[in-house]
């Protein structure tokens, strides 16, 4: 009912006051989510929730990053480059529709690692922010029609590797109910696969649990569920091959690369599995080999972590 709603709320407009503002009242509804009761306060809250968030994104702006291997073009995507306390990086949310008109028509994904900077930046949310060091994913690297590009950006004080995909044929991607997976997955369909399910299941995008479609006639990005596969770190092959192109850091004109001899992203030190940031001061990976406190010390073995759990 439009009387519930905060009609004299005006959202701020700088990132910090959103997300000060924003973070407590998404706490406040994973609490109360689902109980009974919360009537009113709860349609206040959600309502106010949904101005921040949407004013939040509103703000973000597309980011030069990659350039597109068959066509040239500069590619810039909508993301959170102030720092991984930003919504963007919260792992289970379901992003909004985004801007994608700055992306050519063959993107096809974006994936990406990072390597953290400690003491961490706190945020009470859970952050995905990819493995520690750059990485491909064979599964759809290997496709005969997709590249990829490798590239650096900060992310706050952090160094963040995003890994660009694309697709020489126009992406031909459909969204199947999967029983195995009980979810709508988005399939990379081959063009001379006569069913749909034998194409590939996309895998989530950089930062979330959820692919993100480019929508050709709208140039919107629109959210979908994703599954994980497995990376593969050893970049030169794929260089070699012609499959990868990588971009210098603080290359404004980012100009693509297929050299190994002088690329700046092999064989760099670091955690090859997934980074998940949890309450602001801890991290596991996949694998979980050990729990990090924020000072990038290691803080619990695995089975120190095991232990306390039961
Ligand atoms: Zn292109």
């Amino acid at each position: 009912m439009m009387s519930k709603q905060p009609t004299s709320f005006n959202p701020p407009t700088d990132r910090q006051s959103l997300l000060d503002q924003c973070k407590p009242i998404i706490l406040y509804l994973e609490q109360h989510f689902g109980c009974k009761g919360t009537g009113e306060p709860y349609e206040i809250q959600l309502e106010k929730g949904r101005q921040l968030y949407k004013q939040y994104y509103d703000t973000l702006r597309p980011v030069p990053l990659s350039r597109c291997p068959y066509c040239g073009q500069i590619n810039a995507f909508p993301m959170d480059i102030e720092g991984i306390d930003g919504l963007w990086w919260c792992y289970a949310d379901k992003r909004p529709a985004l801007d994608g008109s700055q992306l050519c028509s063959h993107f096809l994904t974006l994936l990406g690692a990072m390597k953290l900077h400690y003491p961490l930046h706190h945020s009470e949310l859970q952050v995905e922010a990819g493995p520690e060091v750059p990485f491909v994913v064979p599964k759809l690297i290997e496709s005969e029609f997709v590249q990829a590009t490798v590239s650096s950006v900060p992310v706050g004080k952090n160094t963040a590797y995003p890994i660009f995909y694309y697709s020489e044929v126009k992406p031909d991607l459909r969204f199947i109910y999967d029983r195995s997976w009980e979810g709508t997955l988005c399939y990379l369909h081959p063009l001379d696969a006569p069913n749909p399910e034998e194409g590939l299941k996309m895998p989530p995008m950089w930062g979330s649990e959820y692919y993100m479609r480019l929508d050709e006639k709208t140039k919107m990005l629109l959210a979908a569920e994703g599954i994980p596969y497995e990376g593969d770190f050893d970049l030169a092959p794929w260089i070699q091959t012609g499959k990868l192109w990588w971009i210098s850091s603080e290359d404004e004109s980012l100009e693509l690369h297929n050299t190994v001899d002088d690329c700046p992203y092999l064989n760099l030190p670091g955690i090859r599995a997934t980074q998940y940031i949890v309450d602001g001061t801890n991290r596991y990976h996949e694998g979980r080999e050990a729990l990090y406190s924020n000072d990038g010390k290691i803080w619990m073995t695995e089975e120190e972590f095991d232990s306390s759990q039961t």
